[in-house]
């Protein structure tokens, strides 16, 4: 049996792995974004499909029995993609999306509908602003001359930045540890990140909670209505071993 993965998370590593073990054939796809990326097990193709189309048409040419979303909660474009190809081919979808994170007691998070939103009212009410959403939509903060913006990426940003600026390339996992030291060495107030979700990286939400510092958490996008959606690699497992 052959399963295609839309990957580029950790679950989507971690599902490659179990199905791999589990004797199924795997052919992960990652979009190509990071020039180093972390690998799954397995077959790996690199690159866009060219829409939905370009996904239906790549479905027809290849022996797939299932395909499986494991995209991050924010990439909106490849999931409709998924749903739509998946509709022409008749080939099964299943939606792996890792539960959002919800605030605790203590938690000061301001909710927020976009990357606009967030990059508003960061530049209102707040100074330093820890920015860990990646560094595909750093344009909306680059505006702001007054405050500074400490930026946490992979790879360095190709977008004009704001001016006051300080980068910090890295990859996590990071401990709470990690992140109080850089939230207190930078005299962070205010920390913006996307509702993604997951253990890897909690541990800034634990941070500013312990510090008493604001989070703006956008909010996930709307993703295409799909019929089975589960949260974790494991019950795409089971579910893929109970049918076959
Ligand atoms: P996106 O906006 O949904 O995708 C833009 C285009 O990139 C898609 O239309 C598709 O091109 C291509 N693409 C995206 N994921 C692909 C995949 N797994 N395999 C093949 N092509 C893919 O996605 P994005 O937000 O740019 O994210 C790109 C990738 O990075 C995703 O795979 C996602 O899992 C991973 N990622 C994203 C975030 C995030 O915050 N957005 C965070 C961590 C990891 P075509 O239309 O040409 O097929």
């Amino acid at each position: 049996m052959h399963a295609l993965i839309l990957g580029g998370t950790h679950e989507g590593r971690e599902l490659a792995r179990l199905l791999v073990d589990a004797g199924w054939y795997v052919t992960s796809s990652l979009a190509g974004r990071v020039a180093a990326p972390r690998l799954p097990v397995g077959e790996v193709r690199v690159g866009g499909f060219g829409g939905p189309a370009g996904l239906t048409r790549w479905l027809m040419g290849s022996q797939i029995d299932v395909i499986i979303d494991a995209t991050h909660p924010f990439a909106e474009r490849i999931s409709y993609s998924a749903a739509e190809a998946a509709n022409a081919t008749g080939v099964p979808l299943i939606a792996l999306h890792r539960p959002a994170w919800t605030p605790e007691p203590r938690d000061k998070w301001i909710l927020v509908q976009s990357m606009a939103e967030a990059a508003r009212i960061a530049a209102q009410q707040f100074h330093h602003v820890f920015l860990t959403i990646g560094r595909q939509q750093l344009a909306p903060f680059a505006d702001d001359p007054h405050n500074l913006y400490v930026i946490r990426a992979v790879e360095p940003p190709q977008v004009v930045l704001p001016k006051r600026n300080r980068v910090i390339l890295s990859r996590g996992p990071f401990t709470v540890a990690d992140e109080k030291k850089l939230m207190r060495d930078n005299q962070i107030d205010c920390v913006v990140t996307k509702n993604s979700g997951g253990e890897l990286t909690r541990a800034k939400l634990v941070a500013a909670r312990e510090l008493g510092i604001t989070v703006i958490m956008v909010q996930r996008p709307q993703l295409p209505k799909v019929k089975t959606v589960v949260h974790t690699p494991a019950e795409v497992l089971q579910m893929l071993s109970d049918s076959v």
